[in-house]
């Protein structure tokens, strides 16, 4: 029985509670809410660890994606990014590995991942066949084995279609189709003239999903790549199917998450979540950057955490991190720490303002140790610890209550001291009545 499955029927898993413990609810809650699909727990079967929850009212969180490329191809160093992205605070991982041996790559990821592992099983079928024969058979034989294998969700282009297709080529586009799985559906699509088998099939994958409770993530083939791209009729017409099938799978007993762009403008962020929370039946949003302008490569983890911010605070339940090699080549490990701290800073912002459980009392603590000029606390209760640390270490001011930034006109300082001796002087100061008796 998968978790939406248990979850309708009134019962409580070990799973659910384990996120009711970690958000601050309780399990009753959660259960409610992933009956309603408005929260899923992607959680494979065959996949032992701590189970994370995404959906309304919980913590914003945030995936690192890795993996290895036909270009670039060293296990070693996609373990150690895995371990990154663990350390600096990823909930989930996606193994977007393409080239060979991607079942061991896959396994070796999966034995060592304490978190969320995710898929976008068509890289592995281009990677095994020619464009061409992207037949059914070989989409539902790659599903299976990774459900097999204990990938906890995969993203699937199912809502590239014919007539989805049809409506994105029928107008003008700056930079055309951008997600490697919609651009190989859609190059299929326009050869054979077939219909996507993802979704010609889609109740025979939905049975694979169920099968392993692998949660779907309806992938976003035709997420605008460009900001002047955003919301098109493309964008808009692949939705309106990902909220049809969002519909089908609830009702397989599949777990169901929406993915969402890509690229786009700060003043059309709020509407795609408000639009996509309509159209999906509150089904949780799982977006990719967004990314809020295109000519900053090199700095486009910035680029994605101004976006990630925006959606988190207008009710995105999952963003997808960028890093600094966006746009630009495979990132490597210093690149995912960078992705991850820049996407958590967005994920936090928005959490400050969504009132999830724990995030202001988080943020007043560091005020607090601010005030206080406790460093260690400060330390502590950082992002990046080891960072902060070594600024202040390694800088002219190691050792001292206050930092090199204003040295002896610390204000903080200044002012601690200010309201020390306002606070003497209060405590000696002779009662209001005995100056009045005077
Ligand atoms: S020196 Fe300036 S920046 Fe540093 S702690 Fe004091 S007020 Fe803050």
């Amino acid at each position: 029985m998968t978790q939406i499955e248990a979850a309708r029927k009134g019962s409580i898993t070990q799973q659910m509670v384990e996120v009711a413990e970690d958000e601050g609810f309780t399990p009753e809650e959660v259960r409610d809410l992933v009956a309603t699909g408005e929260v899923v727990i992607p959680r494979n079967l065959h996949h032992e660890f701590r189970a994370i929850g995404v959906g309304r009212r919980l913590r914003t969180k945030i995936n690192a994606n890795i993996g290895a490329s036909n270009f670039h191809q060293l296990i070693e160093e996609e373990i150690e990014k895995l371990y990154t992205a663990v350390r600096f605070g990823a909930d989930s991982v996606m193994d977007l590995s393409t080239g060979e041996d991607l079942d061991r790559i896959r396994a070796e990821l999966l034995s060592r991942s304490p978190v969320m592992l995710g898929t976008v099983p068509i890289y592995q079928v281009a990677s095994e066949r020619s464009i061409m024969q992207l037949e059914a058979e070989g989409f539902l034989d790659v599903i299976d084995r990774q459900a097999r294998q204990g990938v906890d969700f995969m993203t699937l282009h199912c809502g590239v279609t014919r007539e989805t297709v049809g409506r994105l080529r029928g107008h003008q586009r700056v930079t055309g189709i951008v997600s490697r799985g919609g651009a190989l559906l859609a190059a299929w699509i326009e050869r054979t003239g077939g219909e996507n088998p993802l979704y010609a099939h889609f109740d025979e994958v939905c049975a694979i999903l169920r099968e392993h409770d692998v949660t779907l993530s309806l992938g976003d083939g035709l997420r605008p790549g460009a900001t002047g791209d955003a919301s098109d009729r493309g964008q808009i017409a692949e939705l309106l199917t990902l909220g049809e099938l969002t519909q089908r799978a609830r009702a397989a007993g599949v777990q169901v998450m929406i993915e969402g762009p890509g690229h786009v403008p700060l003043d059309q962020i709020e509407a795609n979540v408000l639009l996509e929370k309509r159209v999906c039946a509150g089904a949780p949003f799982y977006v990719l950057g967004p990314l809020t302008c295109d000519v900053a490569p090199g700095y486009d983890h910035i680029t994605g955490a101004i976006g990630g911010a925006i959606a988190a605070a207008a009710g995105t339940d999952f963003l997808c991190y960028i890093t600094p090699a966006e746009h630009l080549r495979l990132p490597d490990v210093d690149d995912v720490r960078e992705g991850v701290i820049a996407t958590r800073i967005a994920a936090h912002s928005g959490d400050l303002v969504k009132g999830v459980r724990g995030a202001k009392a988080w943020n007043d603590q560091m005020s607090r140790y601010r005030k206080d000029l406790n460093w260690e606390g400060m330390y502590a209760l950082a992002m990046d610890p080891d960072k902060a640390r070594r600024y202040k270490e390694e800088s002219e001011a190691a050792g001292s209550n206050v930092c090199s930034m204003c040295g002896s006109l610390c204000s903080v300082n200044i002012d601690n001291a200010a309201l020390k001796f306002a606070r003497r002087r209060t405590l000696q100061a002779p009662p209001v009545e005995a100056h009045a008796a005077q």
